[in-house]
């Protein structure tokens, strides 16, 4: 029988029905972390509690400005916290991490000491307030407050930093520029919505530590993040070093780390890790962001993908309801095939149709003389009750059913009536409905992906529901290429993930006959049409990569010459993932921006506005790293004035 120990010797160790993994060890009555084992429970008695973090520890204060409530009146408190807002000496409201509390200012004469101060601090000055918690005159509880029972009758009370004059309110109402919100990122951190976002944000992460770690003996190992080139995939920065010519570079993932680890015999590796990828300015991706980099020895795609949604699930905001697992999957093909992009946002129909057949049967010279290229093939979306505009630089027709059932279109005056029925007929068409038909080579072509996002904007800017913003659509992308053409020389390839992607074991032959057939074992988690993670099982054969480098990917794999090697000393079978936390998060909350969920993000060109990163250095910095930098003209001018 398990000996547990008296409730008040585990202060703030809470019982309750939540799936928090602790249980009472039985030779030592002590709490501990125990991961299930069928074998070993007999001797544990499960018990299901959660912590309370005391947040008044080692604190000047005995609460915090959220936590009074009726049952604390009588009592003798220490707040600290930022004046909110307050009113000609009479009462102010102070403010927390974690709520409001109204302080109400005595009038008499003993406290003109205290009353003269406080009307004294501008708002945002800091303070600490000793006083006595009392309940509100009757009809002046406030509802919407949680501490709007009470208020705190100030006894003694001390100025700890006076507050200039702010570039912004402090309210979540205002509209401030994302400029001057990023200049003062400090001030905008103490709005409700940026500390609930990185609170969350540490919670998640939390429990996820928990599952990784404690449930399925993961493994939390740092990498380096001066490291060198790796071929393939995103720019690298470059970080100088102080031998000649030589350079560091900040890896884009610990992609390379990861797999050494395995060989290493880690077995399950996860870590929190910040990447860096030097793609210039692109909206909402930041030259610095955080992936759960995860890796395993002796598993295959189905394992990952099971974990990943466990983990999820483990770590997922109950604010955010239950998620339902296993998560649908789709192939690469089937997702250009019908939403025309390999992140489908699947919450919503308007499916791309290919109706290369009717249109073919239809004596339509352009249209045919289209269609006679090779690969080429002609697609529709069908919008409800859309009149749509867009903008794309392909042929896109219109099609629009009127009332009376005809067909208004560029198209119609090239057929009968017959065959306008037939098209309406092949594409379902509906009154007020909008078609919109691209016809060329599909094969890479994403117009009518994006043209199905844009119209599904401006339907519901016009006030139609057809995403419901608390649907979770996950989805896996799965069978992709192992290579796609290089955008900007298609005679070569490149690789679809990264080079350490291993082939799917039944297109392993058509690798060293026709690289471009085989399908890769690479795997996408997308959530509501964003990328939240990729990642693959590796190749852990050294003559494989050797030739997916050396004669598929034409790379110096000299570079990589260290994996190769470690590649040969008993290298187990290991795959792995990334989940992007910064955009994980944001969909959690969501936020429009990943900035909305990073402390102190960049800006849309890369800078720190804050603290004006990128800066300059002084040609004496630059000499230990033998650099001299040539100066256009007019920067030369610009860093004069
Ligand atoms: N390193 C990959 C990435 O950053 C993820 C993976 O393959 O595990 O996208």
């Amino acid at each position: 029988m398990v000996e547990q120990r008296h409730p008040s010797a585990v202060p703030r160790l809470r019982l309750a029905g939540t799936a928090c993994w602790l249980a009472a060890c039985s030779h030592t009555g002590f709490p501990k972390l125990w991961v299930p084992h069928p074998c070993r429970q007999p001797e544990f008695l499960w018990c299901f509690f959660f912590y309370i973090p005391d947040v008044n520890s080692f604190a000047a204060r005995t609460n915090t400005c959220g936590e009074l409530r009726a049952a604390h009146i009588g009592q003798e408190v220490t707040l600290c916290g930022w004046i909110q807002y307050q009113r000609q000496g009479l009462f102010l409201v102070l403010r927390d991490f974690q709520g409001l509390t109204q302080i109400i200012i005595p009038q008499d004469e003993a406290h003109s000491h205290v009353r003269k101060l406080l009307s004294n601090a501008p708002v945002e000055s800091v303070v600490r307030v000793t006083g006595i918690v009392s309940s509100r005159p009757p009809g002046q509880e406030n509802l919407k407050m949680p501490t709007g029972d009470i208020e705190v009758k100030v006894e003694t009370a001390e100025v700890l930093n006076f507050c200039k004059k702010l570039p912004f309110e402090i309210k979540d109402f205002i509209k401030k520029s994302e400029a001057l919100r990023m200049q003062y990122r400090y001030l905008d951190l103490r709005s409700s919505q940026l500390q609930h976002n990185l609170r969350l944000r540490s919670q998640v992460v939390m429990r996820m530590r928990e599952y990784l770690c404690n449930h399925h003996g993961f493994v939390d190992v740092e990498t380096p993040t001066l490291f060198k080139r790796t071929p393939g995939g995103a720019k690298e920065f470059l970080v100088p070093s102080r031998e000649v010519g030589k350079f560091y570079s900040l890896p884009q993932s610990p992609q390379q780390f990861k797999q050494l680890l395995m060989i290493g015999g880690l077995d399950r590796y996860f870590q929190v890790a910040r990447c860096y990828r030097d793609e210039g300015s692109r909206p909402d991706r930041q030259p610095e962001f955080t992936q759960i980099d995860i890796e395993m020895s002796f598993v295959d795609q189905a394992g990952i993908q099971r974990l990943i949604e466990g983990l999820l699930q483990y770590s997922w905001p109950e604010e955010r309801g239950p998620i339902t697992t296993p998560f649908p999957s789709m192939t690469y093909e089937e997702a250009l095939a019908d939403y025309g992009t390999d992140k489908p946002d699947t919450r919503f129909g308007m499916k791309i149709m290919d109706i290369s057949d009717t249109l073919r049967r239809l004596d339509i010279g352009f249209v045919q003389n289209v269609l006679s290229y090779p690969h080429s093939t002609a697609k529709a979306i069908c919008i409800p009750r859309g009149v749509v505009k867009g903008s794309t630089d392909m042929n896109i027709f219109f099609l629009l059913i009127l009332p009376d059932g005809s067909l208004k279109s560029l198209l119609t005056k090239f057929l009968s009536e017959e065959q306008q029925s037939e098209l309406i007929q092949a594409l379902n068409m509906q009154v007020d409905d909008v078609v919109l038909l691209a016809a060329g080579d599909h094969k890479r072509c994403s117009a009518l992906g994006s043209l199905r996002l844009e119209s599904a904007d401006l339907l519901e800017a016009a006030g139609m529901v057809l995403r419901d913003p608390a649907a979770l659509h996950f989805l896996w992308v799965v069978d992709f290429p192992l290579f796609l053409p290089k955008e900007e020389n298609p005679s070569e390839l490149e690789s679809a993930h990264h080079p350490f992607t291993a082939p799917h074991p039944s297109d392993t032959n058509l690798l060293y006959s026709d690289p471009t057939k085989v399908r890769s074992q690479h795997y996408d988690l997308v959530l509501n049409g964003s990328e939240i993670g990729g990642g693959s099982i590796r190749i852990h054969n050294a003559e494989q990569q050797r030739f997916v480098l050396e004669k598929v990917l034409k790379e110096d794999s000299e570079v990589l010459s260290h994996l190769l090697e470690a590649l040969e000393f008993g290298a187990p079978p290991h795959g792995g993932i990334a989940l992007g936390l910064d955009r994980l998060i944001s969909l959690i909350v969501g936020s429009p921006s990943i900035r909305d969920v990073i402390a102190f993000p960049k800006s849309f060109r890369g800078r720190d506005l804050m603290g004006n990163a990128p800066d300059y250095v002084t040609p004496e910095e630059l000499e230990p790293y033998h650099i001299h930098v040539s100066w256009p003209a007019a920067e030369t001018e610009a860093k004069k004035n």
